[in-house]
């Protein structure tokens, strides 16, 4: 397709393709789609480095060994990736590479694409990934944009897309407040479920877009926005297929004939759920979700804080109506200059100097916004029957007032396109898109985080804000900021938003990164999740007693997966194949992710 057709090309829907739309969202989405392709001007790519073969493998036998995968699983699906890279857009997003590639786009991909349509499928895609000694990467859906996308961390491992044939809605307990999903299900997927079955009284949680899968997400521990926003902590039961190619249920899943595998995720015995999260130990192919009760009624509210200094006594402030739940939801506290960047036009539009936006340049902007100037806005949500919000949102009124400057902003003011209407539906476990939209702050705009753990303190908050600045002016980078507080620590998600056609802006962007780990391990501050390119370097910032828990996992690793297929490297676990032989991405690095080749089998 060329790039005009595919500018025009309609947005699937959820009912032509697992990845759709729901119709509800169609417009947006469409409108979303036109300025994605208004602000790009990357070519599309050539490819340069053909072929991709796994490493330590030749490419006759690769070849063959996939021809004997099609036999399985069906020639259809078994895919080379070969062909020209196309990047689409989040709704139409690609399988064969990294969307929002911070290092040359070649580099982290897979050599082929395979379609397993069910849990014995995929124990023979990871039987015959034994056989021939070829790294698997398993991905859900692949939109885990900003963190890697559906990209392998190991160029040339075979990507197993498991949302395309496995993405069945298992059971939505109308009972139990629970759901059993395969990969493919998207967080739309499942609203739009919910809402066919007339169930009313159940809510699902949903992160800022929910085209991603409720697999992929929970087990990389993103995060949505009602209560019940950490959804590792609210998944229940896992079905795995392990690196050798058995299948286990965890919990109560593991009791022949129970009914309690989504109501009580611990079973007997070792919780094991742990090391299939952010790992590379095994491939989920089912998992139990609960869901939300409707609370009866909701609310959102939004403040705004004049002065940036105001964000220690704001936190201050935030810790303990959150742990009291008085704050009832993961609400974010934003900076003003997403405030802009969030309306989805490009930068250009407002200022045209090098370095980042000053200062006073946003305030100016900003001030003509319907929530008038600020530094920082609370978006939250209280839940219940009227009486039981009121008694609620006048504390909370009561505590941020003692901010001077705070300002309640009435809702009724804001119109229907503000994006606090879509903060009001995503709390309400409504999906939808709007998030996206920052991205066109820059051409062929990408997006990487840099997303910290800190306590909900006023010190926490202002030394990482600090931090972020610094290094964000050192290397001309805008800043985008915004603290989602859980319940008893928050995350810093600050998001580089680049031009991906750019390689001094990528390189920029990626210095900076590492910098800002270092610097914020340094104090003490870790990643909550990372982008492949990090893995390595935000695993070793976790290395407490000469590294005593990154050895662990590669304990772990070699007895579960000996010969070392299933996503080397992930999360900087590597199989001892590859340890030893460069394979970790450090600063020096650059755009090479890659290593010295692998051990040969019989080592
Ligand atoms: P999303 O479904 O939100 O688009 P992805 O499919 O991109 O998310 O998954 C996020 C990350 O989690 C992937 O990079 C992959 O390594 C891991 N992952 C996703 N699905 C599975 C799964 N079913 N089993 C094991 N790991 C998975």
């Amino acid at each position: 397709m060329s790039f005009t057709d595919e500018a025009q090309s309609d947005v699937p829907l959820l009912s032509e393709k697992h990845s759709g739309i729901p119709p509800f969202l169609l417009e947006k989405a469409r409108k979303a789609k036109v300025s994605v392709f208004e602000t790009r001007t990357k070519p599309k790519a050539t490819r340069n480095r053909l072929p991709v073969i796994p490493h330590g493998i030749e490419e006759q036998v690769f070849v063959d060994a996939l021809g004997e995968l099609g036999k399985q699983l069906g020639v259809e699906n078994v895919e080379r990736n070969d062909k020209p890279l196309t990047d689409g857009w989040y709704m139409e997003h690609p399988n064969t590479h990294d969307l929002m590639a911070v290092v040359d786009e070649e580099e982290l991909v897979p050599s082929a694409m395979v379609y397993p349509g069910s849990t014995e499928e995929v124990q023979q895609v990871v039987l015959w990934a034994n056989k021939y000694h070829i790294p698997i990467f398993p991905i859900s859906m692949g939109r885990n944009l900003g963190y890697g996308g559906a990209a392998p961390r190991v160029r040339g491992s075979v990507l197993v897309d498991l949302g395309r044939r496995m993405n069945k809605i298992l059971d939505i307990s109308a009972q139990d407040y629970t759901c059993l999903v395969e990969p493919g299900v998207s967080f739309f997927a499942l609203y739009e479920a919910v809402k066919e079955k007339g169930y009313d009284h159940l809510w699902v949680d949903v992160p800022d877009v929910g085209g991603g899968s409720i697999i992929g997400n929970t087990v990389d521990r993103g995060v949505g926005y009602t209560p019940y926003g950490d959804h590792w902590a609210c998944h229940s039961g896992l079905e795995v297929v392990l690196p050798t190619g058995e299948v286990i249920r965890t919990g109560m899943g593991a009791l022949p004939g129970n009914n309690t595998w989504q109501t009580f995720p611990y079973g007997f015995g070792p919780y094991s759920d742990g090391i299939f999260s952010q790992s590379n130990f095994g491939i989920v192919t089912k998992m139990g979700m609960t869901l939300m009760p409707n609370p009866g009624g909701y609310e959102s509210f939004m403040y705004t804080f004049q002065k940036e200094e105001d964000l220690d006594q704001v936190i201050e402030i935030i810790r303990p109506l959150r742990i009291g739940n008085i704050l009832e939801n993961v609400a974010q506290l934003r900076h003003v200059t997403q405030s802009i960047a969030v309306i989805g036009r490009p930068r250009s539009d407002f200022y045209k100097g090098d370095g980042t936006i000053p200062a006073d340049v946003v305030h100016s902007i900003v001030s003509n916004f319907p929530m008038g100037d600020h530094s920082w806005i609370y978006y939250g949500m209280s839940y219940g029957p009227k009486h039981i919000r009121q008694y609620k949102l006048d504390i909370i009124d009561a505590e941020f007032k003692k901010v001077p400057g705070a300002r309640r902003i009435d809702p009724a003011t804001l119109p229907a396109d503000e994006y606090f209407w879509a903060r009001d539906r995503i709390a309400a476990g409504v999906p939808d898109i709007q998030e996206l939209r920052w991205v066109n702050w820059m051409p062929n705009g990408a997006h990487i985080a840099f997303s910290p753990v800190s306590p909900i303190r006023g010190a926490d908050a202002t030394r990482l804000f600090e931090l972020a600045r610094r290094r964000h002016d050192q290397f001309g980078i805008d800043l985008f900021p915004a603290f989602c507080v859980g319940l008893r620590e928050m995350h810093l998600i600050v998001e580089l938003v680049y031009d991906r056609a750019d390689p001094r802006k990528r390189r920029d962007v990626l210095d900076c990164l590492r910098h800002l780990v270092d610097d914020a391990a340094a104090c003490g501050y870790g990643e909550y999740r990372t982008h492949l390119v990090l893995m390595d370097q935000v695993a070793g910032t976790y290395s407490w007693n000469d590294g005593a828990l990154l050895k662990f996992h590669e304990k772990l690793k070699d007895a579960l997966d000996p010969n070392g297929i299933m996503a080397p490297g992930r999360c900087g676990i590597w199989p001892k194949q590859y340890r030893g032989r460069g394979w970790e991405m450090t600063k020096t690095s650059g755009e090479n992710t890659q290593g010295d080749g692998v051990a040969p089998p019989s080592q």
